[in-house]
């Protein structure tokens, strides 16, 4: 294979095995020592620990000499022939060969997962870098069994992680960020296109602060990172949480404040649009309090107008305390004559100043980011097409 090395000894025509072989077959040195470079060369690229299917007749073929030639390599030592499994070894293959063979092992297997995933993601119409983004977001492990990314496995490979849909795209399931975990191969090609509950696995192992979610059937519909974390709860993020109590929400009047949260809760809703299907605990309670949806419905444009939060409010705040909504809607949170009072809305921000030069000096960077990316992946694509011809 091209671009492969082979380690030589520097003194292998000194080496007595070479003089030996010189004083059997009666050829020359140079004849000696091509002779072996090409049954190593074939054998780095054709054997796994050392050993091959190949028989004598053949290797004279592939590697030059003849017959007697390579029962003399045997007789010093340096092959190993049985003809009747028709297989030839070279002994000491690992310490000679160990390093040449682990590292193609290795670059065939990125080739292969490069091609793997770039295959992946065109089949899932994924964008190219929600594989990357998804393994950060859960700090490249496996969420099924913990395998840690690059972490060895039995047989000298690598743990190589996927893009799992948790919800598969067969049984309806979408490319939402609360749909896509990382999973080791082993647990994707466990799970298929099957639901969670189908299956023997469970989502055990998450980042501190995300929170499986959990349909209305009680199967579970995803992962999402709540954006504010109840006070006092204690997350070891090794155990799934505990099944939620049977609360039924009314979807409808969920559906009614979520969508007028997204849409009329300001900047930072639009931005981060509430998305998890199952309301906030807190919206649960209140959903069902008599005439608080109006209200609330009524608020949540105002929201905007409130100058006393330093920080956004989020959904489940807005939920939280019984007498919220209407201190929006009665302008106790409005007032901005108080010194002791935070900053304007977010809304009310001047725009930040930009230095071009330094915007410029940005763009460039982005830029050379990118074409480095790009080559990267246009050598993998060569190597896995060389591969593949
Ligand atoms: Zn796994």
């Amino acid at each position: 294979m091209a671009g492969e090395w082979l380690a030589i000894d520097i003194g292998l025509p000194d080496k007595p095995e070479v003089q030996e072989l010189i004083d059997m077959t009666g050829q020359p040195v140079e004849y000696v020592c091509f002779r072996l470079y090409r049954l190593w060369s074939w054998a780095a690229v054709h054997c796994a620990d050392g050993t091959a299917r190949m028989t004598i007749p053949r290797l004279s073929r592939t590697c030059g000499g003849d017959d007697a030639f390579w029962r003399a390599v045997a007789a010093v030592g340096w092959l190993e022939i049985d003809e009747t499994a028709a297989t030839v070894a070279v002994p000491g293959w690992d310490r000679r060969f160990s390093q040449a063979a682990k590292a193609r092992r290795e670059v065939a297997e990125r080739v292969r997962e490069h091609r793997d995933r770039s295959a992946e993601n065109k089949r899932l119409g994924l964008h190219a870098n929600a594989r990357e983004t998804v393994l950060k977001r859960f700090g490249r492990q496996c969420v099924y069994c913990g395998a840690k990314e690059g972490q060895s496995m039995m047989g000298g490979r690598r743990v190589s992680l996927h893009v799992d849909h948790v919800v598969p795209i067969a049984a309806g399931g979408t490319n939402d960020d609360e749909n896509l975990v990382p999973a080791c191969k082993v647990c994707n090609l466990h799970k298929g296109d099957r639901r969670l509950e189908e299956t023997s696995l469970d989502i055990r192992f998450l980042p501190e602060g995300f929170e499986v979610v959990v349909g209305n059937d009680g199967r579970v519909t995803g992962v999402t990172r709540p954006r504010y974390q109840r006070r006092g709860e204690e997350r070891t993020g090794e155990h799934p949480p505990p099944p939620r109590e049977a609360a039924q929400p009314d979807q409808a009047a969920w559906a009614k404040l979520r969508a007028a949260w997204n849409d009329g809760a300001g900047q930072e809703a639009r931005r981060r649009p509430w998305k998890p299907l199952q309301p906030p605990d807190e919206a649960v309670g209140r959903l069902v309090e008599p005439g608080w949806l109006e209200e609330a419905l009524e608020a949540i444009p105002r929201l905007r107008a409130c100058r006393y939060f330093k920080t956004w409010v989020g959904l489940p705040q807005f939920c939280g305390k019984p007498a919220f909504v209407r201190k929006v809607l009665d302008g106790s949170y409005d007032d901005v004559n108080e010194p002791k009072i935070g900053p304007r809305g977010p809304d009310d921000r001047a725009p930040p100043r930009v230095d071009p030069s330094f915007e410029a000096a940005r763009a460039a960077t982005l830029a050379r980011e990118q074409a480095r990316r790009e080559a990267e992946h246009r050598r993998l694509d060569e190597l896995a097409a060389r591969e593949a011809s």
